[in-house]
């Protein structure tokens, strides 16, 4: 007989999922509530109720809604983030901006972080989860958004550790309420040139907020605001670590430098693509 996983795992690819055998795992797991490991080999039999929650969840799947948003979490770094669609899902390129900027927070006396735009919370979450001297605040224009990030930070019992600031970087008064005594700024901003967001795979442009997402005509816009504003927010010789789209890495060191900083490095995603940009007040 033909275990559930493998049956739902050929409709996934039918419909041209990629992981198709690990999503179906992953389906499968949530509804009968154990961890995907535990279905590698064999799927105990699902009762009425399990396979007409299993059935939704593939209906919906197979229509592109992103896994991680059917599941409600998704997994980055070392944790698991509550996900909705007021939050751009957390990706594994996003991974590398994590590890340099703990590197530097463990390497240096850091004891202020400023996360701008941080949606479910993954990027500084998992940076004050690593380097326990640090403090954090995490900006966000999304009230939405920054109630997610507000339930990870309690599931991960960082809560005490990052206050969330409602806000955006185009705010006139934003310098004043968030500070001027930060040692690191980390940020994943949109970077998505305005009109490439039609032609962004379905999972992405339907389910991530737009406004996590749209960078503008050039998709720098947002760059060359937080380029005004940071020399403001930094101690002297703090850090700025970016987050940037393919070949960006440029034009994003460039706007920086041009309001005083000076590039410390560029680092590749585990895909190749220089993803990181460092930058020094
Ligand atoms: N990395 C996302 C994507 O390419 C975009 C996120 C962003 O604009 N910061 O789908």
């Amino acid at each position: 007989m033909i275990n559930t996983v493998q049956k739902i795992a050929d409709t996934l690819k039918k419909h041209q999922i990629e992981d198709a055998k690990l999503e179906a795992r992953m389906i499968v797991a949530s509804v009968l509530n154990v961890d995907e490991n535990n279905l590698f080999f064999e799927c105990p039999p699902l009762n009425e109720e399990q396979e007409k929650q299993v059935a939704a969840l593939v209906e919906k799947r197979i229509h592109h809604y992103p896994l991680c948003k059917l599941l409600g979490k998704k997994g980055f770094y070392k944790y698991d983030f509550s996900v909705t669609e007021d939050v751009l899902s957390p990706r594994p390129d996003t991974e590398i901006l994590v590890e340099a900027t703990i590197a530097e927070a463990k390497g240096s006396k850091a004891k202020k972080i400023l996360d701008l735009g941080t949606g479910s919370g993954c990027i500084i979450l998992s940076v004050l989860g690593d380097v326990d001297s640090l403090q954090g605040v995490a900006l966000d224009a999304s009230s939405k958004a920054l109630a997610i990030a507000s339930q990870n930070a309690q599931n991960l019992g960082l809560q005490n550790r990052v206050d969330f600031v409602q806000g955006s970087w185009f705010d006139e008064d934003i310098v004043s309420r968030l500070g001027n005594d930060f040692d690191i700024i980390v940020s994943n901003p949109p970077y998505i040139p305005s009109k490439d967001i039609a032609s962004l795979e379905e999972e992405v442009r339907a389910h991530d907020p737009i406004s996590a997402l749209d960078g503008g005509e050039d998709g720098l816009r947002d760059y060359r605001q937080i380029a005004k504003i940071s020399n403001s927010l930094l101690k002297d010789g703090g850090k700025i670590f970016l987050e940037g789209g393919i070949n960006q890495e440029k034009e994003i060191a460039a706007i920086f430098e041009q309001e005083g900083f000076s590039l410390v490095g560029i680092l590749k995603d585990y895909g190749g693509i220089n993803r990181c940009i460092i930058l020094k007040k």
